[in-house]
Parts: structure tokens; C-alpha cells; sequence
């Protein structure tokens, strides 16, 4: 969890935004949160109405401690006021009960605040309901809106809001993330290598497929290098059966891509970089088997296999190519 607006180094450009309307006193009504999942909006949120009610704020920075600070960690706080969608949606009676709840004066302070997960989710009788709040908003009434997906927003209510835009995270963010969801090193290099999306990674390696795919991907490299005529029977026996449509398909020729890659990394002493951890010593040994020229021939024929496969070519057929291919000259 972030303590202080110091702590937010993954999002520099919120966090300055944040802590000058802070210093400056000057506050909007309203902002709207937009990035990927696992990108820190919630936090983010959190921290905010926390430094908006604290006691005992130091700066910019609330002092966790008083009881507003905790009331807010612990969701009990009855002027911050969260909203998820009910079912599928945020319907038009969650905010209206919403904006019940802030014509009453704020039970402890003047100040309210309400948080809006999934804003994207509102139904249209919702938006527009929090569209009239918006409009006329009350002086010491503070709206975040958190969104995944801000293009389906209605521009009337994004135009009223402060943007806060949320980047994506860097590829070593997302292995840490993946990380502290009990998800292993090697499977969570392996996801982060292939989507930047938290979201997409963690349900990759909740995926059996996933796990599988990516032994096929070992195994089938080291037929080719270890034993070439037993390559193609793998392929038909145990690849295709796996990767039985297109994005399938796709997935494993990324992972077949990075573990050529590896092969590079091991090359340049650049280990730390690789994804395939869990096979250090077999790339490796494979690695002073060739060149580094090898190896950038085989990363090209395996782009071109993956462009090959948007194009309307038989997958079994692509997949015997690139491991002939890949076998050339051993
Ligand atoms: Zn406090």
C-alpha cells in the first residue's frame, strides 16, 4: 500500500498533478482515474481522500494514523462513499442513493467524497443522474471516477472531470505484481513478456493451457537442437493437439520467440534479462552451440512464421516449416 505521494514512483506524472492541486489548495470536483487495471487508481484514490480528510496531515501527506486515516483504511469512513457495479452495472438508483447521501451535510465534516469503480459500467440513466451531480457540484463534494476503459465514457461527464491518466505499468512492475499473487518467477516473466495488462497476465497463469504451453515451447526447442528428427512428430503428436486455433498458436510462437531471445541474453552475459529462468542452463549450453548470427535468423524466421500466420496458411504445415527452418545447419 502507498503511504505518501513520495511512494507513488510508478505514476510520476499523478502524482505530480496530486500533490500541486494539494500545496496549492486548489482541488477539483471531480477527477477521472483511467489506466489498466493493477496501475494503482484505487490506491491512488484512497491516499487522496485520505489527505483530503486527515487530522493530521504534513504537507500533502495524510499521517495514517488519526481516526479518519483509519476509518478510511478499514472502508468505514461515513463521508467517503464507494460504488461498484451491482451485477454488471451501476444502475441509476446506486446514484441516486448516492446523491441522497450527500444532500444530507457530511456527518463529520464538511467534506464528501465518493469513488466510483468501473465508472465505465454506469448504465445510461446512471451517467446521466451523476452527470446533473456533476454539473452542480457542492462546494466540499469530491468525486473520483476509476475507469479501465475511459473510451466508453460519455465525453460530457469525462469532460467535467480532471484527467488522471494512469500508464502502464513496466514490464518488471508486472512481474512483481504477479509475483505477489503467489504466481511463480518463470510463468510470470513468461505473462509479462506477452500482455502489459495485469489483468490479462494474472488469468495467463491461473490458466493450466498456460503452464502447459509453455513446457511444449522447452520441449520443442530442445528437440530441434537435440533431436531434429523427433521434431516433427512432436509437433503433430503434441503441439497441434495444444495449440488448436490461431491466438493459441500466436501465444506459442511468442514463446518461442523469447526463448530465442534467451539464447541472445545468454550470448551477451545478459542473464538477468532473460524469461525462460527456469531453463538457464540448457539455453545456455545450447547458446555456445551456435552464433549470435544463428540466433538472429532463427528470431527472423519465427516473425515471419507469425506473420505468416495471420494470412490464411495451414498451422500445421507453418509449424513444420519454421522447425526445419530452425534446425538448418546442425
Ligand atoms: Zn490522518
Amino acid at each position: 500500500m502507498i503511504k505518501s505521494w513520495s511512494d507513488l514512483q510508478s505514476q510520476p506524472t499523478v502524482a505530480r498533478i496530486v500533490t500541486n492541486s494539494l500545496e496549492r489548495d486548489r482541488i477539483a470536483h471531480a477527477y477521472l482515474l483511467d489506466g489498466m487495471k493493477g496501475t494503482g487508481k484505487k490506491e491512488v484514490s484512497y491516499l487522496f481522500a485520505k489527505s483530503l480528510l486527515c487530522r493530521e496531515r504534513t504537507g500533502v501527506n495524510p499521517c495514517q494514523a488519526c481516526s479518519n486515516c483509519k476509518r478510511i483504511d478499514s472502508r468505514n469512513h461515513p463521508d467517503v462513499h464507494v460504488l461498484e457495479p451491482d451485477g454488471n452495472s451501476i444502475k441509476k438508483q446506486q446514484i441516486q442513493y448516492l446523491q441522497e447521501e450527500f444532500t444530507k451535510t457530511g456527518l463529520e465534516s464538511k467534506r464528501k467524497i465518493y469513488i466510483i469503480e468501473h465508472a465505465d459500467k454506469m448504465t445510461k440513466n446512471a451517467a446521466n443522474s451523476l452527470l446533473k451531480f456533476l454539473e452542480e457540484p457542492n462546494q466540499e463534494t469530491y468525486a473520483f471516477l476509476l475507469t479501465e476503459n475511459v473510451n466508453q465514457m460519455l465525453n460530457t461527464i469525462i469532460s467535467r472531470c480532471q484527467p488522471l491518466s494512469f500508464r502502464a505499468l513496466t514490464s518488471e512492475g508486472l512481474v512483481n505484481k504477479l509475483m505477489a499473487e503467489d504466481i511463480s518467477l518463470p510463468l510470470a516473466k513468461s505473462a509479462a513478456s506477452l500482455t502489459n495488462s495485469l489483468g490479462e497476465a494474472v488469468e495467463l497463469c491461473r490458466d493450466d493451457w498456460f503452464a502447459l504451453a509453455r513446457n511444449l515451447v522447452i520441449k520443442l526447442y530442445e528437440a530441434i537442437f537435440n533431436r531434429p528428427q523427433a521434431s516433427l512428430l512432436f509437433i503433430q503428436e503434441k503441439w497441434m493437439p495444444h495449440f488448436s486455433d490461431r491466438r493459441q498458436l500466436e501465444i506459442g510462437l511468442d514463446l518461442m520467440l523469447f526463448i530465442y531471445k534467451d539464447m541472445l541474453y545468454a550470448q551477451l552475459s545478459k542473464e538477468g534479462q532473460m524469461v525462460f529462468v527456469d531453463e538457464k542452463e540448457l539455453i545456455q549450453k545450447l547458446a555456445l552451440q551456435t552464433t549470435q548470427q544463428r540466433v538472429t535468423e532463427h528470431l527472423s524466421y519465427i516473425l515471419q512464421s507469425k506473420s505468416r500466420l495471420a494470412s490464411n496458411v495451414n498451422p500445421h504445415l507453418l509449424m513444420e516449416q519454421l522447425a526445419l527452418n530452425l534446425q538448418e545447419g546442425y
